[in-house]
């Protein structure tokens, strides 16, 4: 009760003792709050901002710099957004204006803070204040810092989604992308292909190293890997010691060649297998397919495996294709 005749008082008032103490109240609010006016001048800029960007009030009141405490090239705040978006708006349908809920904006992006150094994650919401006549005052921005929060969402989806040794997508991301892709390949009749990437005779490299030096082999194998990927093209640890390659928009003719590159890649790397009397190599088995509605991905990778299967039945450190199209 008290508190809601206090704010009315505020609000109705426009004695100097309450707007000292309404100035009192923003600049203690936990919460970093800042107002530009109608031509985007910064009016208020309270410690929490003050503490949140690094910037004191001083060097930015009465400027329209607000934008260099969150961003290195000139780009403007969601308050700024509003004060044009109303000025659009004004432009439109004059009689509209007003005080409304729906009016205020709200967004979330990570911010470069230059003068405090490091990024932070914001959340910002921006509302209007209207004069008494229902004219666009001033803009507040109000910030929240969400930083820890989105990393540990960042660190949750890289949990679900990486593989812990080597960094490189897990078989759950994995299937899930194999399935898009085979929508995708429906939908656009485009090919779709897929290598099936087997370290050969790691048991014996095991058997040697050690499983961490066993662990070592399956990083540098997994980099060399990856470095031979197109930006849409996905390589994933499928199991133990086997890397699955997605490779959507791609020939069997492309596909075969990429598999030769890795092939080659991982020969280069000279990782020595004393056990199994030479350097440690890949088999590869590739297969390609147009996705049809009476087939399904897993067609694919059974193709992909029999032709990884033929190619270690052949002497491994080589790449195998299909059947259908080796006969
Ligand atoms: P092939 O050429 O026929 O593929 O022979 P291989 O020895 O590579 O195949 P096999 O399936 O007999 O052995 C695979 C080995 O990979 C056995 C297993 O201990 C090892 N392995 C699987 N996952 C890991 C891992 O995460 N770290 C280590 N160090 N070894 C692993
Ligand atoms: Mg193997
Ligand atoms: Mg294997």
């Amino acid at each position: 009760m008290t508190s809601t005749t206090t704010i009315q008082r505020l609000m109705d008032s426009s004695g100097a003792a309450d707007r000292a103490f309404a100035h009192q109240l923003m600049e203690t609010l936990a919460i970093p709050v800042f107002v530009l006016d109608t031509s985007s001048r910064v009016m208020l800029w309270n410690r929490a901002c003050e503490r949140l960007t690094g910037v004191p009030a001083r060097d930015i009141l009465g400027t329209r710099d607000h934008w260099r405490s969150f961003f290195e090239d000139r780009r403007p705040t969601l308050a700024d957004l509003l004060i044009e978006e109303r000025a659009a708006a004004d432009g439109r349908i004059p009689t509209l204006h007003g005080p409304a809920d729906d009016q205020h904006l709200t967004a979330e992006s990570w911010c470069d803070m230059p003068r405090v150094g490091r990024r932070r994650y914001l959340a910002a919401d921006a509302s209007p204040i209207y004069d008494e006549r229902g004219r666009l005052a001033a803009v507040v921005e109000t910030l929240r810092d969400l930083t820890d929060e989105k990393l540990a969402q960042i660190a949750l989806e890289q949990l679900a989604t990486r593989d812990g040794l080597t960094g490189l997508a897990n078989r759950r991301c994995f299937d899930d992308t194999l399935h898009a892709e085979w929508a995708r390949s429906l939908r656009q009749r485009q090919p779709l292909s897929l290598l099936m990437v087997d370290v050969d005779n790691f048991k014996a490299y095991n058997d040697a190293n050690g499983h961490l030096g066993g662990d070592e082999c399956l990083k540098r194998i997994a980099t060399a890997v990856a470095s031979e990927m197109r930006a849409n093209d996905l390589v994933a640890r499928y199991g133990g010691e086997e890397f699955a390659v997605i490779l959507p928009n791609q020939s069997l003719k492309g596909a075969a060649s990429v598999a030769e590159r890795i092939r080659t890649r991982v020969e280069q790397l000279q990782v020595p297998n004393r056990q199994a009397a030479r350097h440690g190599t890949v088999s590869i088995g590739a297969a390609t397919a147009i996705a049809a509605p009476d087939n399904s991905a897993s067609e694919l990778v059974a193709i992909a495996d029999a032709a990884l299967y033929r190619a270690k039945h052949m002497g491994r450190n080589r790449i195998s294709l299909p059947l259908s199209e080796t006969a």
